[in-house]
């Protein structure tokens, strides 16, 4: 028997403006995967008078919950119409949301994020419905590839 346990990467879904001027992310656009992605994170939150997560299962949650302390407003972009929607039901869910949004989240519910605006550094995020909002940097907690 042969097991194949080798483990996962982030998985980005496609949006366009990924990519910054090199070939990697856009500068303060972060996955949330390692200690060295955390602490990247945190050394740019103190300057981002906003941020946003996008992906809010267990991991966006923490990054969400772990950036009101660092940046001015943060925001949580989510797909569904509730939180933790693999894992929770409407009533639990709803029960989630008020005590985060007690904790300082600004959570948006059914959203799909398109684009991230700005030139080299992330000013933004652009939302299918149209909208757009204002952001100096993004975490991506949008599930994982085998
Ligand atoms: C920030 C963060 C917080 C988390 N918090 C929790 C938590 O609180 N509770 C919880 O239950 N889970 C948590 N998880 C999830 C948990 O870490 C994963 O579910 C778990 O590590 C998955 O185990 P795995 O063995 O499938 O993969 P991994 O732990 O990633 O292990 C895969 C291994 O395979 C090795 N490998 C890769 N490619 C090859 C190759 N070609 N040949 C040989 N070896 C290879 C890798 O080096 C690695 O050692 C968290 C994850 C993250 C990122």
């Amino acid at each position: 028997m042969l097991v194949l346990a080798t483990g996962s990467t982030p998985f980005v879904p496609p949006m366009r403006g990924v990519t910054g001027d090199a070939a990697g992310f856009k500068k303060r656009l972060f996955l949330f995967r390692t200690l060295d992605d955390c602490q990247t994170i945190i050394a740019h939150a103190v300057q981002a008078r906003e941020a946003a997560v996008i992906g809010n299962g267990l991991l966006g949650l923490e990054a969400a919950r772990g950036l009101p302390s660092r940046s001015a407003a943060v925001h949580d972009v989510h797909l569904m119409s509730y939180l933790m929607e693999q894992q929770l039901d409407v009533a639990a869910g709803t029960m989630l949301r008020r005590t985060l949004e007690r904790l300082g989240l600004h959570v948006h519910f059914e959203k799909q994020t398109t684009a991230v605006l700005g030139n080299g550094y992330v000013a933004g995020l652009a939302l299918r419905d149209g909208s757009t909002l204002d952001c100096g940097l993004v975490v991506t907690a949008e599930g994982l590839a085998p």
